[in-house]
């Protein structure tokens, strides 16, 4: 078994019917890189920068700090695409453990639907311009992607390029290289994916984050044990969401992934497949399974099944039933 696995790292990701998938990994410290690689993963989908800020003593991370992080996750993908994913702090990744004064609203009645991810960083410029900047100083290393949480609103998304503006031309009065990297949004607010079209006019490419997605579709506090029966990927309504932004971004020709656990379930990758998805971000540990479903996956077939699943109210029977052979589903 170990051995099958070890050749299937070297196989490219490619349907039965010709269709090339890329299998990306998601890492939270530069140290998980060798890992991503090891797992045949062709970049990283998603560096959740924001444990570079949890567990630790004392003071945030500062410029240079995180820039030594991100060129060092960049130069051990050895050319391949990283994704640096802006903070992603508040909700469940909390900084509770540090003792800062300067930041604010840490104890709130809804953490999950308060100042978490792009909300925080906009509530703290000038943490955010220095996270940039050394996301953008990583750029002459490798190729890097910047990606940004939680978005919602056309005022934010603004903002957002404001500050990107600021902390390019910031670098650019010191003489500090960097390259143009491509932004990309997370779509994990439903208020998100139901307005895609503006999201594809700001950015050039989006992610979707199927955990957050899916606890603020349903309602269901994604760390809530009490709840967790609910907690269900197969719901219609998050399969719809998640449909919708994967067909709208393949119509603008953007590029589109799915970086949270759905993405990383083999049981979803007929599925995902089916919607039009070619780029999956996951745990490394997940690719070599990932990858055995793509193999033996026929997109062709699988597509013609995606209305009536989503028409469905069960949409997990629907879909075995419709498309268990194309799938391999049984
Ligand atoms: C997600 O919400 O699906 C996601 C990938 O982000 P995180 O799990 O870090 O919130
Ligand atoms: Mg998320």
């Amino acid at each position: 078994e170990r051995e099958r696995l070890a050749r299937l790292r070297h196989t490219p990701a490619i349907t039965l019917d010709g269709e090339q998938v890329e299998l990306l990994a998601n890492i939270e410290l530069p140290q998980d890189a060798p890992a991503a690689l090891q797992a045949g993963a062709v970049g990283v989908g998603l560096f959740r920068s924001e444990f570079l800020f949890m567990n630790r003593e004392g003071e945030l991370p500062g410029e240079d700090e995180q820039f030594e992080a991100y060129r060092a996750a960049v130069q051990a993908m050895q050319g391949l695409p990283v994704t640096i994913r802006t903070v992603d702090i508040g909700a469940d990744k909390s900084l509770e453990r540090l003792s800062l004064s300067e930041l604010r609203h840490e104890h709130t009645l809804n953490p999950a639907l308060g100042l978490r991810a792009i909300r925080w960083s906009l509530s703290e410029p000038s943490m955010f311009r220095m996270q940039l900047r050394a996301i953008l100083r990583a750029s002459v290393f490798g190729k890097v992607r910047l990606l940004i949480p939680m978005l919602a609103h056309a005022g934010e998304i603004r903002q957002t390029f404001e500050i990107i503006a600021r902390a390019k031309q910031q670098l650019r009065d010191a003489g500090t290289p960097f390259l143009d990297v491509e932004v990309g949004a997370m779509i994990e607010v439903p208020a998100a994916a139901l307005m895609i079209p503006l999201f594809l006019r700001y950015f050039d490419f989006v992610s979707v984050g199927t955990n957050d997605l899916i606890q603020y579709t349903l309602a269901i506090d994604r760390a809530d044990e009490s709840v967790s029966y609910l907690y269900d990927p197969w719901h219609p309504a998050v399969l719809r969401l998640i449909a919708g932004t994967i067909a709208e971004a393949r119509g603008a020709s953007k590029g589109v992934s799915v970086c949270g656990e759905m993405a990383g379930d083999p049981a979803f990758t007929p599925l995902l497949l089916a919607m039009g998805l070619r780029s999956f971000s996951m745990h490394p540990s997940q690719i070599a399974s990932v990858k055995q479903r793509i193999l033996r996956s026929d997109t062709s077939k699988l597509a013609l099944h995606v209305a009536q699943t989503l028409g469905s109210d069960d949409p997990q029977a629907s879909f075995r039933k419709l498309a268990g052979d194309a799938g391999q589903i049984h």
